[in-house]
């Protein structure tokens, strides 16, 4: 497992158009790395180019602190696992594990490869299948058969590109969990290209959030959860999406289609020297009912009154939709934000997900509570998160480095035992 660090990097294709734009990112040993976006973002483009079937128009790539710009594919021996895992419906599952290794005529014995083979059914717990046909496995098991080509030739790094796109939506969750515990339980550094927010969130050690070929955001989930940079980030992730809210900005106090709410002190005076037009980021989940709240919770927070359109009841949650009109100052901020999204032009309206025990009904007015500690601001201009707070983010970047360092530690110990 190596390091693979890119520096500066650019992708013009023919026509000049800048897939990949100034693209800096330190991919550490052993680290899980999403890169995700929209489509269109460049996220497959990068990926081509660190495998080497695209040509990189300027910047470093290196790998183990070499320079590998111009080196081919084959010398960077890294390994792609394909969507269709590429397994050969005729061999077992051994022969498909030692494919890589036969190709090297004569590099490794007969005995090396057996005992490759061996120690990397057993890491992924295929020991019992190696005599099977491709055909006769489950999803699952197929995808490990391709990890397992991938490490019997030691590779530096393993990469995906969309590997669950095309499966059903169990499927995917269960082969999200399976590459989720392979890629721990082998440690092997892992480049995996998604347009998924979900896959990117319960993936990935970090995630590096791209836009139109630029690098938004590189941290781990929990940092672009909790402190986006920007309006994009902040609306790209998240499930529900992020509402977005316009409102004016007196003084600090934040007036909205719902109401008028001020922020913590230390939030609001940055807030004074910011322009007049703001755009408020609160979470669906950061809504609640207040009619459910004791006095004391209700007057610890903020209170917006709006008409629900439409509630959709989701088991263990509600779904309450609550449109309003968006100022003209703000609303071009809106839609292109929805368009960069690939959204489906539905931003001017709230999303509040309830608990289940709401008495709310469509038609009905309802106040919504929330802690105004939680609301985001963004300079509508700019996309500018306002309220980030640096010292927050850094400490959740420790505190994910630490995890992933702990569990890189138990992956050895658990290689060792092996
Ligand atoms: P993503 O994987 O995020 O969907 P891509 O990397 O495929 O994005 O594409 C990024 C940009 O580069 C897009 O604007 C796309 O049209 C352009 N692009 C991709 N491949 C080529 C190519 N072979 N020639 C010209 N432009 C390309």
């Amino acid at each position: 497992m190596s390091v693979i660090e890119l520096k500066n990097i650019v992708k013009r294709y023919g026509d000049g158009y800048p897939a990949i734009n100034d693209v800096s990112l330190d991919i550490a040993e052993g680290e899980f790395v999403i890169l995700v976006g929209p489509s269109g973002s460049g996220k497959s483009t990068l990926l081509r180019m660190i495998v080497g079937l695209e040509d990189i128009t300027n910047g470093e790539l290196r790998i183990d602190d070499e320079l590998i710009n111009d080196a081919a594919p084959r010398e960077r021996n890294l390994a792609m696992v394909f969507q269709n895992y590429a397994l050969y419906p005729h061999l077992s599952v051994a022969e498909n594990i030692a494919f890589p290794l036969m190709l090297t005529k004569g590099q490794y014995s007969k005995a090396e490869i057996d005992e490759r083979v061996n120690r990397a059914a057993t890491l992924l717990e295929l020991g019992d299948h190696l005599d099977r046909k491709p055909a006769n496995l489950s999803g699952g098991q197929r995808q490990r058969v391709a990890m397992g080509r991938a490490i019997v030739r030691d590779a530096n790094a393993f990469l995906f590109d969309e590997p669950l796109s095309n499966l059903d939506a169990k499927l995917r969750i269960q082969m999200r969990t399976e590459i989720s515990r392979m890629q721990r339980n082998l440690a092997v550094t892992t480049v995996y290209v998604t347009h998924d927010q979900t896959e990117a969130m319960t993936l990935g050690d970090k995630v590096a959030v791209l836009k139109k070929g630029v690098l938004q955001q590189y941290a781990s989930p929990q940092e672009l959860y909790d402190e986006p940079v920007n309006l994009f980030v902040g609306g790209f992730i998240g499930s529900p999406p992020m509402n977005f809210l316009p409102v004016e900005n007196v003084d600090g106090a934040l007036h909205s289609p719902f109401g008028t709410f001020s922020l913590p002190e230390a939030r609001s005076a940055k807030l004074r020297e910011a322009p007049r037009y703001l755009v408020a980021g609160i979470r669906p989940e950061d809504f609640h009912d207040a009619a459910a709240l004791d006095e004391a919770k209700r007057s610890s927070g903020a209170l917006l009154t709006a008409e629900v359109d439409v509630t959709e009841w989701l088991g263990n949650e509600v779904y309450a939709y609550l449109p309003f009109e968006a100022a003209p100052e703000i609303r071009k901020a809106l839609e292109e934000l929805d368009r960069d999204l690939d959204g489906e032009g539905t931003r001017t309206q709230v999303v509040a997900a309830l608990d289940p025990s709401t008495a709310v009904a469509e038609g009905d007015e309802v106040q919504l509570w929330f802690d105004p500690a939680k609301v985001m601001v963004f300079d509508p201009e700019t996309g500018e998160n306002l309220t980030r707070d640096p010292e927050n983010a850094q400490r959740l970047a420790d505190a994910s480095e630490a995890a992933r360092r702990r569990a890189l530690e138990r992956a050895r110990e658990q290689q060792q035992r092996a």
